[in-house]
């Protein structure tokens, strides 16, 4: 995967606050922020160590809580607070 030429630390960070969470459709945490992105927030060790996940409190306690946001740093298109961007297609699915 690639990494930044040593870059450690915030530099190039865009830190967002959590205003919110929801489950996605495999009911993991997905963390809303306050830039319009969602980012998925497990608790999953030894790799991620997001014990406060895992509790109603923890997560409660972590709202407004800023997280890096690698989607702000990619300038990718919200996930939420757009909604013009796909008008619901009337009488079913088309491509
Ligand atoms: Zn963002």
């Amino acid at each position: 995967m690639y990494r930044g030429a040593g870059a450690n630390g915030s530099l190039g960070r865009m830190r967002r606050r959590i205003t919110g969470y929801h489950r996605d459709e495999e009911h993991h945490c997905v963390a809303e922020l306050d830039c319009g992105h969602n980012q998925h927030v497990r608790h999953n060790p030894p790799w991620v160590s997001r014990p406060w996940v895992t509790t109603e409190e923890g997560r409660a306690g972590m709202l407004g809580t800023e997280l890096d946001c690698r989607k702000c740093d990619r300038g990718e298109a919200a996930d939420r607070g757009a909604p013009d961007a796909r008008p619901p297609v009337p009488g079913g699915e088309r491509r």
